[in-house]
């Protein structure tokens, strides 16, 4: 016997979140029957409105309802320094320090050879666009500590070190592999104040 059809969608929109299986999905698929009625609408509603109201900022990329994201227009912020992280969320969690008052650049990936992502298909050129006028000094690399973090970090120290800015790379204290979405203030701190120049 197969499902009813409107369950059987269901479980296959929840298959195609990251790490859930035929079994949780089910699970989840079930438990939404049982949901009231007013929180799964909710829960369509906030579906559908990441993907309507949500863009890129048309500076550094991160995500906003806005042309520009919150720090991108904040006049407050120290406009010489710049710090590129591979996803929004690192962005958040960075602002979490509380330590950090330059801007920010999201790449929305990091070069993967083995997933046959290049340079065109991240935020690259508005980066490099952005360091035209003089008024950046530093560039901060904070992609993640994995392979394709560090190449990232390589690749992109070599494209703006010939034009004279500073590049560091986030003193990774955190271990080898490890997300800055998942360190904690202290040591993203840290990593901040211990950066090294590449
Ligand atoms: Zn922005």
């Amino acid at each position: 016997m197969n499902y009813p059809l409107p369950i059987a969608k269901l479980i296959e929109s929840y298959m195609k979140l990251p790490g859930i299986g035929a079994k949780t999905a089910t699970r989840l698929a079930f438990y939404t029957i049982d949901m009231r009625e007013e929180d799964v609408t909710e829960f369509a509603r906030s579906l559908i409105s990441v993907k309507r109201d949500l863009h890129y900022c048309s500076i550094c990329g991160n995500i906003t309802e806005d042309e520009k994201c919150a720090v991108c227009a904040d006049d407050s912020r120290d406009k010489s320094t710049i710090l590129v992280v591979e996803e929004s969320k690192d962005v958040m969690s960075m602002e979490k320090v509380r330590e950090y008052h330059g801007l920010y650049h999201v790449l929305n990936g990091v070069l993967s050879p083995m997933e046959g992502t290049g340079p065109d298909d991240l935020n690259i050129a508005s980066l490099i666009k952005r360091l035209h006028d003089d008024t950046v000094k530093e560039v901060i690399i904070a992609t993640n500590a994995t392979t394709d973090g560090e190449a990232t970090a390589m690749y992109l120290s070599r494209l703006i070190k010939p034009a004279g800015i500073k590049v560091t790379r986030l003193a990774h204290g955190l271990s080898v592999g490890s997300d800055i979405e998942y360190a904690d203030e202290v040591t993203l701190l840290k990593a901040v104040e211990g950066r090294r120049e590449l």
